[in-house]
């Protein structure tokens, strides 16, 4: 059964999908993280997301569909954290056409205020190796430059640049918003505080998902 981690760029949708993951052993998918791995590869589907990336764009969402397809894979009562996806009210049509196999138990918006998006956008620093996200005031590594986790380089991402993230939040407010309204009609929206310390949005998340 699928749980959809929605909010906008920076409400730290990525962060609690890892610890989901981790904690919980819920499968997950970060279409973010799996297209930035297709443009380090340089694949086929690598050259037609860098560049809208970078620029804070949506990538088209026939590209995203085969991704999410391939990886939700067979049916399975567990559940299956989508961390980004969808991210328009195509997305979310084209994903309920997998309902009877893949049905949407609950959307959750992780909501984060546009000012305090912006401080941990413009400070977050991820792994280019495994994707761990830290915030060069909030979350800093223990060693400056390198993953605690695989020792990898920590960079910025380059759609963390201020035009991308404007752009990004615009195409929030735009494209993503409406997929709110939704899965509010289907009775499947939850709304989740997502300030606070990375623990107790955890709990809360973790509290909505095994209420299910
Ligand atoms: P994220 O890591 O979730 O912030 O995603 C980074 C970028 O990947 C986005 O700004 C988009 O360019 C692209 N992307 C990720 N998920 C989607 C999606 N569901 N639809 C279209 N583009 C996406």
């Amino acid at each position: 059964m699928i749980v959809i981690l929605t909010g906008a760029p920076g409400a730290g949708k990525g962060t609690q999908a890892t610890l989901l993951s981790e904690r919980c052993g819920y499968a997950t998918l970060s279409t973010g993280q799996a297209l930035r791995k297709q443009v380090k590869l340089g694949s086929d589907i690598g050259k037609i997301a860098g560049e809208l990336m970078d620029q804070g764009k949506l990538v088209p969402d026939d590209v995203l569909f085969k991704i999410v397809e391939a990886e939700l894979g067979e049916p399975t009562e567990k559940v299956f954290l989508l961390d980004g996806y969808p991210r328009n009210l195509s997305q979310s049509e084209t994903l309920d056409t997998l309902n009877d196999r893949h049905p949407v138990k609950v959307a959750i918006e992780l909501f984060v205020p546009r000012d305090e998006l912006v401080k941990r956008l413009s400070g977050r620093r991820v792994c280019s190796d495994c994707g761990a996200n830290y915030h060069v005031d909030m979350a800093p590594t223990k060693n400056e430059g390198v993953c605690d986790k695989c020792n990898a380089e920590v960079i910025q991402r380059k759609d963390d640049n201020p035009e991308s993230v404007a752009t990004r939040l615009d195409i929030f407010e735009e494209n993503t918003k409406p997929i709110l309204g939704y899965y509010d009609g289907k009775g499947l929206l939850n709304r989740v505080d997502g300030t606070g310390s990375t623990e107790e949005i955890f709990e809360r998340l973790k509290g909505v998902i095994e209420s299910l």
